[in-house]
């Protein structure tokens, strides 16, 4: 049986990570600061940890594992990432979980580990337009991201890859591009777009208005998360290393994934467009590589990942207003 570590197993992708590992015959540990919010996760093993203390990892990190998937981070939406208010939180607190744990598992010996990094990596001199064609994998160098957590994204990138050439062990990288679904942050500001603009749609009654930020004329790409999951398995089980998009190339701008929302949810909503944290105006996902290595790439469309989503958070706004 295979023996697997998913840091972050608390959070949104590290608990869906772990209940696909656990349907797949893993033997698998979560760690986490935190329990997960939304679900009793399945893992034969949970440690309430900090990541950030070496001696928290060594303790989840078993001799010989073989994988560690790492999806530990400070993380948030445009509200969390963008304000400046906590660039030295994001930066310490992320640098510090993937110093640690690639560190103890090149001195355990561990089979492979899976590093989480972002689209937020890439250049912001190349998405000053909402009509993006695509982030190349080769166009994050030279490096200019527009946020302090696409800096330590990048760090952290190459941190897995100097351990992989120095101490032989494997690593995987995948950048995601705005990854949604159900048991994901929906509220408390840390959500991101396709979160918010749910829960704002499920709270607003029908012919009422929500407010966005900005002219909602900025795009952007969104993953379902089932197939993250699917690309990061693939991703592992492939011999590929070097980082690669996990995104989907359906762009769309945020005016009109207001408008798909609404039409899911069967009401006439008008957009209220306030200033606000932005973020670059145009950002897609390019999948030829993803293609090339894995000979798969994401094909859901994103209304259907949006009408599961939706249902999901329509149905926590209502256990909200009712407890
Ligand atoms: P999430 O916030 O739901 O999960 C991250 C988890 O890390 C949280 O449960 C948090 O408690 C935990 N964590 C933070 N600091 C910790 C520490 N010091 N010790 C132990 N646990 C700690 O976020 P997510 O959406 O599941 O993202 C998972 C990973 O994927 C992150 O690394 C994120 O940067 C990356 N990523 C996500 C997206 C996305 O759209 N969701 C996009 C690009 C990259």
């Amino acid at each position: 049986m295979k023996k697997a570590l998913v840091c972050g197993a608390g959070g949104f992708i590290g608990g869906h990570m772990v209940k696909r590992l656990k349907a797949e015959g893993y033997w698998v540990r979560g760690v986490d600061i935190k329990e997960h919010e939304f679900s009793t996760l399945p893992a034969d093993d949970f440690v309430v940890g900090d990541l950030t203390d070496p001696r928290v990892v060594a303790s989840v990190v078993d001799e010989g594992m073989d994988e560690i998937y790492q999806f530990a981070a400070d993380m948030g939406g445009a509200g969390y990432i963008f304000t400046g208010e906590h660039d030295a939180a994001v930066m310490h607190n992320s640098a510090l979980c993937n110093l640690n744990t690639v560190e103890e598992a090149a001195r355990k010996k561990v089979g492979k580990i899976f590093y989480s990094s972002s689209a937020c990596i890439y250049p912001e001199t190349i998405q000053v337009d909402t009509d993006n064609p695509g982030l190349e994998e080769g166009f994050a160098y030279p490096a200019q991201p527009d946020s302090e957590y696409g800096w330590e994204k990048l760090f952290s990138e190459r941190l897995y890859l100097a351990y992989q050439r120095n101490y032989g062990i494997a690593v995987r990288v995948a950048r995601f591009h705005n990854i949604f679904g159900p048991e994901g942050t929906w509220c408390g500001g840390k959500e991101k777009a396709p979160a918010a603009m749910c829960r704002k749609v499920a709270e607003t009654e029908d012919g009422g208005s929500i407010e966005m930020w900005g002219d909602g004329e900025q795009t952007r790409s969104f993953l379902y998360i089932d197939e993250c999951i699917e690309g990061v398995r693939k991703l592992m089980e492939s011999d590929f290393s070097d980082p690669v998009n996990i995104g989907s190339d359906e762009m769309i701008s945020i005016n009109d994934l207001a408008i798909m929302t609404a039409d899911i949810a069967g009401k006439k909503i008008s957009l209220n467009h306030i200033p606000g944290p932005l973020g670059v105006r145009g950002r897609n996902s390019e999948n030829t590589l993803i293609k090339a290595k894995l000979n798969w790439a994401p094909s859901e469309t994103l209304r259907s990942g949006m009408e599961k989503t939706y249902n999901w958070i329509a149905d926590q706004v209502s256990r909200a207003v009712e407890s």
